[in-house]
């Protein structure tokens, strides 16, 4: 992009915003989100959105707007992070990042999805490791990784189950454990008062 678009999307944009997701983004140094224009390139580019519902622009304009109704939106986990709306974005609006920081928000306030939530807390949290191959369940990773001349169990907390609890220090350490937790407690929270609403 040439340094007068950039200086002229600077000017435009304002470092305030009555939508409380924009606001997000723009304290996350993200302020560009200000600077689209609805043209729908990106909606056009998307692989994903080609064979979903999912549309780019329109996750951009809700989040633009206030539509808090986004977070909770499933399309926004159908994103691949290609990054070939990013490339197009007449705007150089980093696209593929805004889709990430809405789902990092979204996480941030319950709503994350139930296998994401297993994967992340009983799998990763749990073992250290995002693909177990351990217990019987697995063992067909492990004859997998042997046909193919490997050892059974990958060099990482596999084969230094000692090495579990540092991984869980260094995930406490930068707030994922909490995080989960809080995610928790929001999607319980919201289940609980959606339960009361139905019995009322
Ligand atoms: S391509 Fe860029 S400017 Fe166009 S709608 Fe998407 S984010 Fe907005
Ligand atoms: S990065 Fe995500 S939103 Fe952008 S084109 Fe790829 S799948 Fe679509």
């Amino acid at each position: 992009m040439s340094e007068n678009v950039e200086k002229y999307i600077k000017r435009k944009v304002y470092k305030s915003t009555s939508s409380r997701i924009a606001q997000k983004f723009v304290d996350a140094g993200l302020e560009k989100i200000r600077a689209c224009i609805n043209c729908g390139t990106c909606t056009g580019s998307c692989p994903s959105g080609h064979r979903t519902a999912f549309r780019t622009r329109s996750a951009i304009r809700r989040a633009l707007t206030g539509d808090e109704s986004v977070l909770s939106d499933i399309d926004i986990w159908l994103c691949s992070t290609c990054y070939y709306c990013y490339e197009r974005c007449p705007r150089d609006i980093p696209v593929t990042d805004m889709i990430i920081k809405l789902r990092n928000i979204a996480v941030e306030e319950g709503y994350i999805l139930d296998t994401h939530f297993t994967l992340a807390k009983d799998i990763f949290y749990a073992t250290g490791h995002g693909v177990p191959a351990t217990g019987e369940n697995n063992k067909k990773w492990r004859d997998l990784r042997k046909s193919y001349g490997l050892p059974p169990l990958p060099p990482t907390v596999h084969s230094y189950p000692e090495a579990v609890k540092e991984c869980q220090e260094l995930m406490d350490a930068v707030g994922f454990k909490k995080l989960l937790d809080n995610a928790e407690k929001l999607k319980k929270e919201r289940a609980n008062a959606k339960k009361k609403d139905k019995e009322e």
